[in-house]
């Protein structure tokens, strides 16, 4: 080799180790990015929780403090409302369950009546089991006759507004009270009952309605009506994307968290999977030895939201 072919050989060796140093700092580079990337995403997820944490002790100093009253613009104009109650959220605490606990399990069913509503009647009256109905406002012979074999058969029946509609239901207090009379007064000329007990269509924390909640629930609580929302769903809310196994999961799973438990299931028209989970459920609840109850006055309340004071 002459001296010339060794320095050609001398120069691509240093070009060879320089690309390869170039290559290790690159990957070095990029492996040091993931690594703060990921240190960075678990403190500021860390960070996240400790400030969810703090919002929710200042809710509580707030609710504690303020005592009932606050004060808040009124929708659309800019009158100022001084004695607005405030909305309490309701924690579970007092109703957590011990392993010995009787568990007491309330079957409501909203939104009917419907064809499924007899047949959910049927399945209740073969286990001799009472339920709470939270019916709408229909005026057809079925759904009367529902109304009255609800009633006559010894289940609770409840308000669950006339329309449904929530637009209207919650356009304002005035047509809340409207709806609210309207279906009061129907279930009284079909059954003689005076129902005292509601279910705000999307419970009473519900997102939908533009008024504010407390006008509504100041107003229940002034006609001593009793509403009640819900702390175990079956998951029928929506009409498919589950199988009547999982309805009867869904609500064991829970069940056995509290002493009571309110259970929100559904006897439309399109909720036939409720009725099929309905006699495994019963079992499976009675299996457990919990006691099936129609809602009364001793039921234990179950509400989302509630007024911090009357
Ligand atoms: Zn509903």
């Amino acid at each position: 080799m002459d001296d010339k072919a060794k320095e050609t050989l001398q120069a691509r060796r240093e070009k060879v180790s320089r690309v390869h140093r170039m290559k290790s700092m690159i990957v070095f580079t990029l492996i040091l990015w993931v690594i703060v990337s990921l240190l960075l995403m678990i403190f500021l997820s860390v960070k996240v929780v400790m400030l969810s944490q703090d919002v929710d002790n200042l809710k509580k100093v707030i609710l504690s403090s303020s005592g009932s009253k606050t004060s808040k613009k009124a929708n659309g104009n800019n009158t100022i409302q001084a004695d607005q109650e405030l909305l309490m959220q309701n924690s579970a605490e007092d109703n957590l369950a011990d392993a010995n606990d009787t568990l007491k399990v309330y079957l409501t069913f909203d939104d009917g009546p419907s064809d499924n509503t007899d047949r959910i009647l049927d399945i209740l009256d073969d286990y001799n089991v009472k339920a709470t109905f939270f019916v709408n406002g229909r005026t057809d012979d079925h759904s009367k006759k529902m109304y009255k074999r609800i009633v006559k058969e010894g289940h609770t029946l409840g308000m669950h507004s006339y329309s449904h509609k929530y637009s209207e239901v919650y356009a304002s207090l005035a047509s809340f009270k409207k709806d609210f009379e309207k279906i009061q007064n129907l279930l009284y000329d079909v059954t003689g009952v005076v129902s005292t007990y509601y279910r705000f269509p999307g419970g009473s924390s519900n997102r939908v309605s533009n008024s504010d909640m407390s006008e509504f629930i100041k107003y229940l609580n002034q006609q001593d009506i009793t509403y009640f929302d819900w702390n175990v769903m079956c998951g029928d809310a929506t009409t498919s994307g589950y199988t009547k196994d999982d309805l009867v999961e869904n609500v064991m799973k829970d069940v056995v968290k509290y002493k009571t438990s309110v259970v929100l299931m559904h006897d439309a028209a399109d909720k036939d999977k409720t009725v099929e989970a309905l006699p495994k459920l019963i079992e499976k609840l009675q299996q457990k030895g919990a006691l099936l109850l129609p809602i009364s006055e001793d039921t234990t309340l179950i509400q989302h939201v509630s007024l911090s004071s009357k």
